[in-house]
C-alpha cells in the first residue's frame, strides 16, 4: 500500500481505539506526540524498503535506507512479521525510556500509538496483492481474501477509488457514532 493509505490506515485504527477503549488523561504535548507516533508507527514496517515513504520524509534517508534495508532482508520480511511487532515494540519501547526523563510526556500513551499505527500497517498490507509474511521466518505469505488476484494492488486504482475512500468513511462514521465522546476526550482529558 501507498504511504498516503497507511497514513490514513494508522489514523482509522487511532481513532477507532479512543472511540472504542477507555479514555486517558494527558498532556496537550503526549496527545501530539502519540498522534505523530501513530504516524510514525503506520510507515515503520516499510523501512525494509528504500524507497520507503519514511526514509523519503527525512533528510539523508534515502542513503541510511541503503544501508538498513539489506539488514532487515528486503521488502516485505522481517518488520512485516508477528516477530517484527514484538522486536519493533522493544526497540521502540527502550527508545521511550532514554527519552522520557527528558520529555514531559507519558511514554506509554506514545508506545500504544506507535503499536497501532504498526499493527495497522500490517493489516493493511494483508488485503494487498503481495501478502504478508504474518509468521516469518516461516516462508508463507499470508493475505486477504486468499486469492491474489481478488486482493488490492499497491498503488493501483483500486487501493485510491476504494481503499483510501474506504478509510475516510469509516473515520467519519466512527466521528459521527462517537461524537460525545470524541467531545469529552478533546474537552475534559487533554489538559
Ligand atoms: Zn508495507
Amino acid at each position: 500500500m501507498a504511504g498516503r493509505t497507511h497514513d490514513l490506515g494508522a489514523f482509522t485504527a487511532l481513532t477507532y481505539t479512543v472511540a472504542t477503549q477507555p479514555l486517558h488523561e494527558m498532556t496537550l504535548a503526549t496527545a501530539i506526540v502519540a498522534f505523530l507516533a501513530n504516524m510514525v508507527g503506520g510507515l515503520a514496517p516499510d523501512i525494509d524498503q528504500p524507497t520507503g515513504n519514511l526514509w523519503n520524509r527525512v533528510r539523508g534517508g534515502r542513503l541510511v535506507s541503503r544501508l538498513v534495508t539489506p539488514l532487515l532482508g528486503g521488502h516485505r520480511f522481517i518488520s512485516h512479521s508477528l516477530l517484527g511487532i514484538l522486536l519493533f515494540g522493544f526497540v521502540v519501547s527502550k527508545l521511550l525510556d532514554t527519552v522520557s526523563s527528558v520529555l514531559l510526556v507519558d511514554m506509554n500513551i506514545v508506545w500504544w500509538a506507535f503499536m497501532i499505527g504498526f499493527v495497522s500497517h500490517l493489516m493493511l498490507d494483508t488485503l494487498s496483492r503481495e501478502g504478508v509474511p504474518w509468521l516469518f521466518p516461516i516462508p508463507i505469505r499470508i493475505g486477504i481474501p486468499p486469492f491474489r488476484f481478488l486482493r488490492i494492488k499497491t498503488g493501483g486504482i483500486v487501493e485510491k477509488s476504494f481503499a483510501f475512500p474506504m478509510l475516510l468513511i469509516a473515520n467519519i462514521y466512527m466521528y459521527y457514532i462517537h461524537y460525545p465522546k470524541f467531545m469529552d476526550f478533546l474537552r475534559h482529558y487533554i489538559k
